[in-house]
C-alpha cells in the first residue's frame, strides 16, 4: 500500500517460521472464516511462541457466521483450542453484515470477522496483511477479481497460501496470482496453519506501490512516546489501546483524579443507538457498544462496577409510549470511572494528575505540553487531545502560534458543551414505588438499581441544556427528569412524585462534548499527520458506546493495523471530515 522508493528490494524472508518474531503486530488475513478452526490454531500457535509479536490480528469473512455452538463443537476434541474457542464464543452475538471486532487473549489477539460479500468487504479494508490464507472453492473465490482485491491488501513480501478441495484445478488461480504481483513459490508446508498449502506465493510485483486508501498513513508509526490530555473515557481508552502496543503513555488532566468530567457520571447506560435506516451513528453504536461489553467482561466485577441486565428502550413519541419497544439483551450499566482507573492501571501507562495544559508546542522533534507558567509538564513523540471541550482552546492557542493550521482545523466538526443533570436517590424500605428489573431508556432513562456505597440507588436522567445559556436552578432539571420519566414509566413518575417534588434527590452535574454531526471526532489534526497531533473528543452522550471503538481505531490508524470498522464508517468519524 504504502509508496516503495525505488531502492532494492528487501530480501523476502524466506523462513516462514520467524515472521511475527519480535513485531509489535502480525496481520493475518483469510477469506474463509469457516467454523474458526484455522483461527483457533493460529492463535494457539501464536501462544506458543515465546518470541511472537506484541499483538496477533485475524481478519476473516464469512457470509454467514456459525453459531456459538458451532464455534465450540468444531474443536471440542482439541482441549487447548476448545478453551479459546470458549473464549470467543462468550462474546459471540449480533453478527449482522458488517465488520466485528473481538479482543481476545488480554486484548492481544484482535479478531475482525467481516460477514457479508467478500470482495465488497476486501475494498473496505484498510491494512497490509502480513499472511493471507486464500480458500478457493468456485470460480468467484479464485477468480481475477477477488485476486486483485486482495493483492489491494498485501505489502511487498505477504506470502499467500491457496487451499481448494482435491478437484480444484489451481492453475487459473496461479495465472491469476502472477497477473496480480504474487511470484509462485514451490509449494511449502503453510505457517501458522499446519495444514499443508497447495500452493504458495508471496507479494513482489515488479510495479512500485502506490496508496490507494485516502485516510491510511503512509507508513506505521514507529512505537514510542505519546502524551494524552484528558482522563476520561476518551484518553483513558487510547493511552490503553495504545500501551497494549507497547508505547509509553502519559495521561495528563487538569484534575487530581481521573474521570474528574463527564466520564465521573455514576451510572451510565451501554446500549445501541437504533434508526430505521440503520445509520452511520446506529452502525457504529453496534460496534462500539460491543468492544465496551469485552472491556466490562474483562475489567470490571459484574454487579458491583456493571452488569449485563439487559435495557429496554421504548419509542416516545409526542410525549407518549409507542408499541414500538425494542428489548437489548446486551445491554447495560456501567460506571465509566471504575473503567477509566482500570484502562489507567495498565502497564505503559503514566497519569498525571493537577496538570491543566495551556499550550502545545513543537521543538527538537517532540511535542511540550506546558502549564500556565509556561513551564513544560510533559514531553513526547505524539500528542491526542482527548480533553473534550478543553481540546477547543488548546487549539485556539496552537493557532496563534501556528496560523498555518487554520484550513486544516476548519475541517473539523464544531464542538460545543451540554450540560446533564442526573437525579438520584437511595432505595429505602419505605417506598411504594416498584421498579423494574432492568434499565429503560427512550426520551430519558431510568437505571433501577445500582449499588452505592453499601446501599442501592436508583438513577434518572438525564437534562441537556447548551452550556452558553445560563444554568438552569437545580430543581427545574429534577422536575424536567421527572416528566421525562412519565411515559417511559408512568407508574413508577407517579411513586416517585414526592422525592421530585420536594426536592429531596441528589444531582450529579456534568457537561458532554457535543459535535454537530453527533459522532465523535477521531484522526490527525492536519491531512499529512506530519506532526503526531491527534484527536479523540466529541463523544457527545455516548462515550460509553464510543470510546473502545475510537481508541481501537486511532491505535489501528498508527499501527498500519486492520480498522475496527468499515473505512466507509471510519470515515464518518474522521477529525477533519468537513
Ligand atoms: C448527565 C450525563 C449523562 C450521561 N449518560 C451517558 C450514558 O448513559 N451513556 C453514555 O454512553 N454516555 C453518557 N454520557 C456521556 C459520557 O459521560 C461522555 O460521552 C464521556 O464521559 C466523555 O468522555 P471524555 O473522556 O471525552 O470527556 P471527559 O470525561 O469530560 O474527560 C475530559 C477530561 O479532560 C480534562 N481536561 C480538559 N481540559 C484539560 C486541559 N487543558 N488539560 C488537562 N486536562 C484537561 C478534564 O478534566 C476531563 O477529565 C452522559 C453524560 C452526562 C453529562
Amino acid at each position: 500500500m504504502a509508496v516503495i522508493p525505488e531502492k532494492p528490494l528487501r530480501p523476502l524472508n524466506k523462513d516462514p517460521k520467524n515472521t511475527w518474531q519480535g513485531l509489535t503486530c502480525w496481520r493475518m488475513l483469510d477469506t474463509q472464516f469457516a467454523l474458526g478452526e484455522r483461527f483457533f490454531k493460529t492463535w494457539q500457535t501464536w501462544r506458543a511462541d515465546p518470541q511472537r509479536s506484541r499483538l496477533l490480528h485475524y481478519v476473516a469473512f464469512t457470509q454467514t457466521p456459525p453459531s456459538a455452538p458451532e464455534l465450540s463443537g468444531a474443536v471440542s476434541h482439541d482441549p487447548t483450542l476448545a478453551h479459546l474457542a470458549q473464549e470467543l464464543a462468550s462474546q459471540w452475538f449480533g453478527l449482522l453484515p458488517g465488520f466485528h471486532r473481538f479482543l481476545l487473549n488480554q486484548g492481544q489477539v484482535v479478531l475482525t470477522l467481516c460477514v457479508g460479500d467478500t470482495s465488497n468487504l476486501l475494498r473496505q479494508q484498510q491494512f497490509e496483511a502480513d499472511a493471507v490464507a486464500l480458500s478457493v472453492h468456485d470460480t468467484e473465490t479464485g477468480s481475477l477479481w477477488r485476486i486483485k482485491a486482495l493483492a489491494r491488501c498485501c505489502r511487498r513480501g505477504t506470502r499467500l497460501s491457496v487451499r481448494a478441495p482435491d478437484v480444484c484445478d489451481l492453475s487459473d488461480v496461479a495465472q491469476h496470482l502472477s497477473q496480480c504481483g504474487f511470484a509462485i513459490e514451490t509449494p511449502t508446508t503453510a505457517h501458522p496453519s499446519p495444514a499443508p498449502a497447495m500452493l504458495e506465493a508471496s507479494f513482489n510485483p515488479r510495479w512500485t506501490l502506490k496508496n490507494t486508501r485516502h485516510m491510511a498513513l503512509e507508513a506505521a508509526v514507529p512505537v514510542g512516546s505519546c502524551a494524552v490530555i484528558g482522563a476520561g473515557l476518551a484518553g483513558a481508552s487510547v493511552a490503553a489501546a495504545l500501551a497494549r502496543r507497547g508505547w509509553q503513555v502519559t495521561v495528563l488532566d487538569q484534575a487530581e483524579a481521573p474521570a474528574a468530567g463527564a466520564s465521573g457520571l455514576p451510572v451510565g447506560l451501554v446500549v445501541p443507538h437504533v434508526s430505521a435506516d440503520d445509520c452511520a451513528l446506529s452502525r457504529l453504536s453496534r460496534s462500539g457498544v460491543c468492544l465496551m461489553l469485552q472491556q466490562a467482561r474483562s475489567l470490571l466485577v459484574a454487579g458491583q462496577d456493571w452488569a449485563p441486565t439487559g435495557v429496554l428502550e421504548r419509542d416516545i413519541y409526542g410525549g407518549h409510549p409507542t408499541t414500538q419497544d425494542i428489548w437489548h439483551p446486551q445491554g447495560a450499566w456501567l460506571k465509566p470511572a471504575q473503567l477509566v482507573r482500570a484502562w489507567l492501571s495498565q502497564p505503559g501507562i503514566t497519569f498525571m494528575g493537577n496538570s491543566e495544559v495551556r499550550q502545545l508546542r513543537q521543538r527538537d522533534g517532540a511535542w511540550e505540553l506546558l502549564d500556565a507558567q509556561a513551564k513544560v509538564l510533559c514531553r513526547a513523540e505524539r500528542v491526542v487531545l482527548a480533553n473534550a471541550g478543553g481540546a477547543v482552546a488548546l487549539l485556539q492557542r496552537l493557532l496563534q502560534d501556528e496560523p498555518r493550521r487554520a484550513p486544516d482545523f476548519a475541517r473539523l466538526p464544531a464542538m460545543h458543551g451540554m450540560r446533564g443533570l442526573l437525579s438520584w436517590a437511595r432505595h429505602n424500605n419505605t417506598s411504594k414505588a416498584v421498579f423494574p428489573p432492568h434499565p429503560v431508556n427512550g426520551s430519558g432513562s431510568l437505571v433501577p438499581r445500582v449499588p452505592v456505597d453499601g446501599g442501592f440507588a436508583w438513577f434518572t436522567g438525564s437534562s441537556y441544556q447548551p452550556d452558553s445559556q445560563p444554568e438552569r436552578p437545580d430543581q427545574d432539571n429534577h422536575l424536567g427528569n421527572w416528566q421525562h420519566l412519565q411515559p417511559l414509566l408512568p407508574e413508577l413518575a407517579d411513586a416517585l412524585q414526592q422525592p421530585f417534588e420536594s426536592g429531596e434527590l441528589n444531582s450529579w452535574k456534568g457537561t458532554r462534548c457535543v459535535t454537530t454531526d453527533r459522532l465523535p471526532a477521531v484522526g490527525p489534526l492536519e491531512a499529512s499527520d506530519a506532526s503526531g497531533l491527534w484527536i479523540c473528543a466529541g463523544l457527545g452522550s455516548r462515550g460509553l458506546s464510543f470510546s473502545v471503538l475510537c481508541a481501537e481505531l486511532l491505535a489501528a490508524r498508527w499501527g498500519l493495523e486492520p480498522w475496527p470498522v468499515e473505512a466507509s464508517l471510519a470515515k464518518s468519524l474522521n477529525a477533519l471530515r468537513h
